[in-house]
């Protein structure tokens, strides 16, 4: 382990490696075993801190209280959605900085945790508050992972866990692509967190090297693609960052994607009116995906825009309604999905934090 820098506070566990932690174990004169046993004990106890931990004894306890955080964030304050259901965590980042992230259960079926990978997103997609904060900094793995142990400490006082996790928060995980790896590699684990790979989402606006980096580490996972648009005329206004692929170089990536993981992939599509919502925008969109071969491995999810930037209108529910049948008809699967807990601004590119540097950085540094 690095030693630690004057005035930094001391690494969240989370962000400390097995490998690590056994060597800090190894100074401290306690067996190697101690290290599952601690890593086991984060993911899964409900504790508030290391006190918590009533199984380790005192002494060594009060040593890992001194030498590591038990979380990288620490809530600020949580809201709640008129649908009873939607949660949103402000939290505070050991730098002062903030993230959000959101809980979204499904009527007890399932928990699912929408969780951030960056601090603001360099992104800048038209019609997203994140986008407008610029990049901030990127999460580290324990970040990004102490926001799931957020919400499993508040389901587990209900008696329930997180069963999904979806990469969809703020910031764009591929241009964080390490720490996202590491903190699934976490969550997946059957010894930490044991949520299936099946059950993971990666969303991406398209970064179609770091695409293909993440399907060749055979990870099971599923993959959300940012389309927004049925061409590259449309999708480069809207998504910035697309100007450096084009369109059809996504889809190919996502068509490795597929024979690689044997995951479908989704489209993302949000729904601007008068931008990209057009009948012929539908048909358009079809027959780029029915290119692709075996439209079976693709789904489009259509999602009415959010109140957020760019002044973006909703389109009438015919319109959208219309979209769908226009992709259903040339046989590609879509689904349109009214997004939860709009009243809070946890609906999809709503999240945003007072603060931020405009620090864009073009597709072109994230090759
Ligand atoms: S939609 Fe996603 S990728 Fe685009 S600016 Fe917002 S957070 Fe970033």
């Amino acid at each position: 382990m690095q030693p630690r820098r004057a005035g930094h506070p001391p690494p969240a566990i989370t962000d400390v490696d097995e490998r690590a932690l056994a060597a800090w174990l190894r100074e401290h004169g306690e067996p190697a075993y101690r290290a599952r046993q601690i890593r086991r004990a984060f993911a899964r106890s409900s504790a508030a801190d290391w006190d918590g931990l009533t199984d380790l004894p005192k002494p060594l306890r009060a040593a890992l209280a001194a030498s590591f955080r038990w979380s990288a964030v620490e809530p600020v304050h949580e809201v709640e959605s008129v649908d009873g259901e939607t949660r949103k965590a402000l939290l505070r980042l050991h730098d002062g900085h903030h993230i959000e992230s959101v809980l979204m259960p499904h009527h007890g079926a399932r928990n699912s945790v929408c969780f951030s990978t960056q601090a603001g997103c360099p992104m800048a997609c038209a019609f997203c508050a994140t986008g407008e904060m610029g990049l901030v900094r990127n999460l580290t793995t324990g970040e990004i992972v102490d926001q799931v142990r957020h919400w499993s400490r508040e389901l587990a006082a209900r008696g329930e866990r997180v069963s999904h996790v979806v990469a969809m928060g703020m910031g764009e995980p591929l241009a964080n692509l390490d720490a996202v790896v590491g903190a699934v590699r976490m969550l997946i684990d059957p010894e930490l967190f044991g949520i299936s790979p099946r059950r993971v989402t990666i969303s991406t606006v398209g970064l179609v090297p770091r695409m293909d980096a993440l399907a060749a580490l055979d990870l099971p996972m599923n993959l959300a693609v940012s389309l927004h648009a049925p061409n590259d005329r449309i999708r480069r206004r809207i998504v910035p960052a697309s100007r450096r692929w084009t369109i059809d170089e996504v889809l190919a990536a996502s068509r490795r994607y597929v024979e690689r993981t044997k995951r479908r992939v989704t489209f993302e599509y949000v729904l601007l009116a008068g931008v990209n919502d057009a009948e012929r925008d539908a048909a358009e969109l079809a027959a780029r995906i029915r290119r692709l071969g075996r439209t079976a491995d693709f789904h489009v999810n259509l999602i009415p825009v959010n109140a957020g930037p760019g002044g973006f209108e909703r389109p009438p529910v015919e319109r959208m309604e219309r979209f769908a049948e226009v992709l259903q008809e040339r046989g590609i699967a879509a689904t349109l999905r009214i997004s939860k807990g709009q009243d809070i601004a946890a609906g999809c590119g709503q999240l945003k934090v007072p603060e931020g540097r405009a620090a864009r950085v073009g597709a072109e540094d994230l090759g």
